[in-house]
């Protein structure tokens, strides 16, 4: 199955969820939407009044900071697949439990192989915490970071934070700048990483020995 197939399925399985106490509550799931071809991964907390509403991600105020900011390098929404660490909204806005991040974890562990993005752009702590555990978003935002489990990390503030303190919103777009480059160099590195792969292989085989000869294939088959 190819990646629209594979996030169809895991959708469906999200909207049927209920592996958590979040399931109670809500009255939409949202699983995620964006391009499924696309190299750059967002991942917010989790969904707010209106994203529980409707049953998309970031369509609420922080929703519309984020496309500003998608806006502010060229990119639209269609450029990027959005998703959260948890998939149903906890009640009043309140931070997940790291159970219900914990329960939730399978899905993103999933959409992110379906979608081998280049680089996964963590928006807020919650996400942060997931691919860069004990990282502090003051120190790291803004700057390319690899994962134990081998992503490029981009760190960014929540949107939902520069609503709050303004001073963030600059930070917001400055950081947001430094994002095009940062996917140009780990597009880089994951090229430079498959072709010392495919060296390595070669020279394994090499030390291996000479292939058989197309006769000597023949003679080997059944008969
Ligand atoms: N905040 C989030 O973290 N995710 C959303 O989808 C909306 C607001
Ligand atoms: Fe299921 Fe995740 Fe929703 Fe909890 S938050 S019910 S684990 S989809």
């Amino acid at each position: 199955m190819g990646a629209e197939g594979r996030l169809a399925a895991i959708a469906d399985e999200v909207r049927a969820c209920a592996r958590c106490a979040l399931a109670k509550r809500r009255a939409r799931a949202v699983p995620g939407e964006g391009n499924v071809l696309s190299d750059v991964l967002l991942v917010g907390e989790g969904p707010g009044a209106r994203e529980d509403a409707t049953g998309r991600p970031f369509v609420g105020p922080a929703g519309q900071l984020l496309d500003e900011l998608l806006r502010s390098i060229g990119w639209v929404r269609d450029d990027v697949f959005i998703t959260n660490v948890v998939k149903c909204r906890p009640p009043g806005n309140r931070d997940p439990e790291p159970e219900e991040v914990a329960a939730c974890g399978g899905y993103l562990d999933r959409q992110e192989q379906a979608l081998d993005p280049a680089i996964v752009v963590t928006l807020g702590r919650h996400s942060l915490q997931r691919y860069l555990p004990g990282a502090r978003i003051g120190a790291v935002h803004g700057g390319m970071r690899r994962a134990a489990g081998g992503q490029h990390v981009f760190p960014m503030y929540h949107p939902a934070a520069a609503l709050h303190q303004a001073s963030l919103r600059e930070t917001l777009f400055h950081d947001m700048r430094g994002l095009p480059s940062a996917l140009l160099t780990a597009r880089a590195t994951i090229e430079d990483e498959r072709m010392t792969a495919v060296a390595a292989q070669s020279a394994a085989a090499a030390v291996l020995g000479p292939r058989p000869a197309a006769g000597d294939v023949e003679q080997m088959t059944l008969f």
